[in-house]
């Protein structure tokens, strides 16, 4: 959790930092501050599901961070104004668990302290936007403002022992240095020892620049012949720098394209490699197309004897050397240096955390080992083996917290036993028009495991679009009707109550068992009489919308909640709908398909199932992808589709805020063209985010009702409505989508027995979006999906190879790193079975404390 803190607050300091640069659009020395932004919103967006506004809000900033290299810089100001305004609502994966846990987990403490960071920079960042003078300065030094990033961590003195003495006790980390660490949250001697490299660079064996190989990690040494560092004149937001080597053996060059950079930097590029230094130079080869040679794209860069220090420095050359995040005013050669001698001094102190047991079954090797060897390792290997074990223990202390709070909740939580006895249950299966698919039984089985226990159910339901959630749903409702109890279904939306009470009536009725619908608009009498039926305990079963949990709803007596799209509704929704029963069991669904990996990080202590076999007879989705000039043969297929019956939808993505008037009139105006040029024959209807959501449900409505042909719409379709007649989509600019985002949209369509379409049309055609549609062509399965964009957007060049970027982890990837996880999960599950207090295992315990207490709290017992 530690992870997720350092990096919203990283975030926060890199938009600070923009900013007081007047929005160069550079991050440190050569990176693009809106990648690492981009970045970083791209993998909140894929692990955080807070509330649906603001999620749309993340998106529409991601939008804007994606074009920020052609904004203006009051238009920059702008959209990172909008995200520190976002920030104290991020707070990840705890807004996360605060959403799946049974009670509220979000520890108010931590978002005030995130909220109250925020507004400490708000003015601060207010006073950079004042014009500055031409002449740019190198951001000058804070006077006295040491940690912007940690500053509530900074402004308590540290004085403990061993490793928790102040950072500055390590020899050669001076006043100056210790606050310079202060910047990047470094205030002790342990924190030091965790700020992890964030790459290595093998300078034991060097390559000769003769014998380059395309593709290959390699280093290369030589004199600087050449640095450049310019504008094109024709692109003046554009800047390049580049640097030319020599070995003797032959000359390479350096190159970064990158963000409008100002006259002062570019200066500042020449003076850092002068001609004739000495320069270390590492990455990946690529093939220059136009000029029929070799390059480094944007490569590890030093320059030997930098700081005045020997060539020969043995810390520096000649080994594999770590390279360090840094800040302003803190260089790579020094802070090697420090770490060094830390290691050295401190590295005795350094105690094994992990059970033994766990250490030598998980086959890891010792902490202090680990510590020393991920910070300057004698060979790749001995890194990896650091690597395995400090990624294993951020995996371990998440899943055994996540682990015990589950146990310390379930003996404080009370519940209903829910045995399942068949009456019902066997009774709808064999009414049913179908029979159950594989993955559906497992998964009614699991529910109906946890239902008979008398401990309360905290269990996940994953199921791709169309996987067939619903039938499972009744089927536990139905458990709960067998014990005399009430069960409830809470769907997002009126069309979707609406859609789930009709398939329940049908199939409900043939066995003589009543099904309320509660929403919002009914009238009154309507609304009356089922409140009387629902109060009575005359109708067991009851669908609805948050009408559900509105204080006039009584139940007789509520034994069960099924929450479909459960990341749809709020903590304190959820936590009413719990109260109208006396203890009721939960059940959540969800449409959204998210890597085990990341389902175990963020529902750690939810069990999840997983729906993952769809009902037979489905024909995937014939998915397909264009550019613009393809576009024509897309309405071709929507005219044949039309002309047999079908309906088609048409889907524009999101724009900014900002501009959001302006997008409607282009939907609007999109709808007008298609409706009288391209398609006057049919009948063609427009949804956007700007209408009223009774306007949406009609229009929703009409089309579902088939008297709309093509659907336009602006904003995403509710996920789980279900119109079979539809079966063609075209998505517009699809390369703005995320693939997860895209899957979801084009599963609108395949709902009926016949063959459906999915056109992708992308106005850009760059390897990224080839790559990306190419995945929605090739394959129909969420979970494919949702992992390969964990994949494509995951680590970029920012965070280098220290990958993950996930916000919760230093080292751990969570889109590689799955059977480590497995075995961090199983290895503390064993650990809490076997001692279910940790009071066999007070170091452990400790440690976990050690771990959690400070950022969340959550465990705050005992
Ligand atoms: P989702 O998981 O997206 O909510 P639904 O529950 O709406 O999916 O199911 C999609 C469609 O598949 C519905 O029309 C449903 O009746 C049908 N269906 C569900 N299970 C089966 C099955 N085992 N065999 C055939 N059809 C099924
Ligand atoms: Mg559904």
């Amino acid at each position: 959790m530690e992870g997720m803190s350092t990096s919203l607050a990283k975030l926060q300091q890199a938009l600070t930092v923009e900013a007081r640069r007047n929005y160069p659009n550079l991050q440190g020395q050569t990176a693009r501050f809106a990648d690492f932004v981009c970045e970083q919103l791209a993998i909140l967006r894929l692990t955080l599901m807070p509330n649906p506004s603001i999620r749309a809000r993340l998106s529409q900033l991601a939008d804007g961070f994606a074009r920020y290299e052609a904004l203006t810089p009051p238009e920059r100001a702008t959209l990172i104004d909008g995200l520190l305004g976002l920030m104290p609502y991020l707070s990840g994966p705890r807004a996360e668990v605060a959403l799946s846990a049974p009670t509220g987990m979000l520890n108010p403490a931590d978002a005030s302290r995130l909220a109250s960071r925020v507004r400490e920079q708000a003015p601060e960042y207010a006073r950079q936007q004042t014009p500055r003078p031409a002449a740019v300065q190198p951001a000058a030094p804070q006077p006295q403002a040491p940690a912007k990033g940690a500053a509530p961590r900074a402004a308590k003195p540290v004085a403990g022992e061993g490793l928790d003495q102040a950072v500055q006790w390590v020899k050669g980390v001076g006043p100056r240095m210790g606050e310079t660490l202060a910047k990047l949250g470094i205030l002790t001697v342990r924190d030091l020892i965790g700020h992890y490299p964030r790459t290595h660079l093998d300078y034991q064996s060097r390559t000769k620049i003769r014998d380059l190989k395309v593709g290959e990690k390699v280093t290369v040494w030589g004199t600087v012949r050449k640095v450049e560092a310019f504008s094109p004149p024709r692109k003046p937001n554009m800047s390049i720098m580049s640097v030319t080597i020599t070995d003797g053996s032959g000359s390479v060059t350096a190159r970064w394209f990158m963000g409008k950079a100002n006259r002062f930097q570019l200066e500042q590029f020449k003076k850092r490699f002068p001609v004739g230094g000495q320069v270390l130079m590492s990455g990946e080869a690529r093939h220059d197309e136009y000029q029929g040679r070799l390059f480094f794209d944007r490569p590890e860069l030093e320059l030997l004897g930098e700081g005045g220090e020997e060539d020969s420095d043995s810390l520096n050359v000649g080994r594999i050397v770590p390279v360090y995040p840094l800040t302003e005013g803190l260089h790579l050669k020094g802070l090697r240096k420090a770490m060094h001698t830390a290691l050295d001094t401190f590295g005795p102190l350094i105690k094994e955390t992990l059970p033994q047991e766990v250490v030598s079954r998980c086959e890891l090797i010792g902490r202090r080992e680990a510590l020393a060897a991920i910070h300057f390792p004698k060979t790749m290997a001995e890194k990896e083996l650091a690597h395995r074990r400090l990624a294993f223990e951020e995996f371990f202390w998440l899943q055994l917290g996540l682990a015990f709070r589950r146990a310390q909740l379930r003996k404080t939580t009370e519940a209903i036993a829910l045995p399942a006895n068949g009456e019902l249950t066997n009774k709808l299966l064999e009414t049913l028009p179908f029979t159950l698919t594989g993955a559906q039984q497992r998964v009614f089985d699991e529910v109906r495991a946890d239902l008979a226990s008398a401990e309360p159910m905290n269990r996940l339901v994953q199921g791709d679009v169309g996987s067939g959630k619903t039938v499972v749903a009744l089927l536990s409702l139905l458990v709960a009707v067998e014990n005399g109890y009430q069960g409830a279904l809470m769907a997002p939306t009126e069309i979707l109550a609406e859609q789930h009470h009709k398939k329940f009536v049908e199939w409900l009725t043939p066995m003589g068992i009543p099904c309320a619908l509660l929403l919002g608009k009914q009238g009154k009498r309507e609304r009356n009489q089922y409140l009387k039926a629902i109060a009575s305990g005359y109708t067991p079963i009851v669908v609805g919308t948050h009408a559900l949990i509105q204080e006039s709803v009584e139940f007789q007596n509520l034994g069960l909640v099924v929450i479909d799209e459960q990341h749809r509704f709020g903590v304190k929704q959820r936590a009413t709908l719990r109260t109208k029963g006396r203890h009721p069991e939960v059940l959540t669904m969800t449409a959204t398909p998210i890597p085990r990996t990341l389902a175990l990080t963020m529902h750690g202590d939810l069990d999840v199932s997983v729906i993952d076999e769809l009902p037979p007879g489905r024909k995937p989705i014939q998915t397909s992808w264009v550019t613009g000039k393809g576009r024509k043969s897309a309405w071709e297929l929507v005219r044949k589709e039309l002309s047999i019956g079908r309906q088609a939808y048409i889907v524009f993505p999101l724009i900014e805020q900002s501009e959001e008037m302006e997008n409607v009139r282009a939907a609007t105006e999109e709808a007008r063209t298609l409706q009288n040029e391209v398609f006057p024959e049919y009948r063609v209807g427009l949804l956007h985010g700007q209408m009223a959501s009774d306007e949406k449900e009609a229009v929703m409505r009409a089309f579902r009702d088939h008297e709309l042909d093509i659907l336009v719409a602006t904003t995403v379709i509710e996920v789980g409505v279900d119109v079979p007649n539809a079966s063609v989509m075209v998505i517009e600019n699809a390369e703005r989508f995320g693939l997860s985002q895209l899957h979801q949209l084009r599963g609108r369509v395949g709902r009926g027995a016949d063959q459906s379409y999915c056109i992708l049309v992308t106005s850009a055609s760059s390897e990224a979006t080839k790559q990306r549609m190419q995945v929605m062509v090739a394959t129909n399965d969420g979970f494919v999906i949702a992992e390969q964009d964990l994949k494509l957007r995951g680590p970029g060049e920012f965070l280098g190879t220290r990958q993950s970027g996930l916000p919760d982890f230093m080292l751990a990837d969570l889109a590689q790193d799955t059977a480590l996880l497995e075995a961090a999960r199983k290895a503390s599950f064993e650990l809490l079975a076997s001692d279910p207090d940790l009071a066999r295992n007070p170091h452990v315990k400790a440690e976990l404390y050690r771990h959690f207490r400070s950022n969340l709290g959550f465990l705050g017992i005992g």
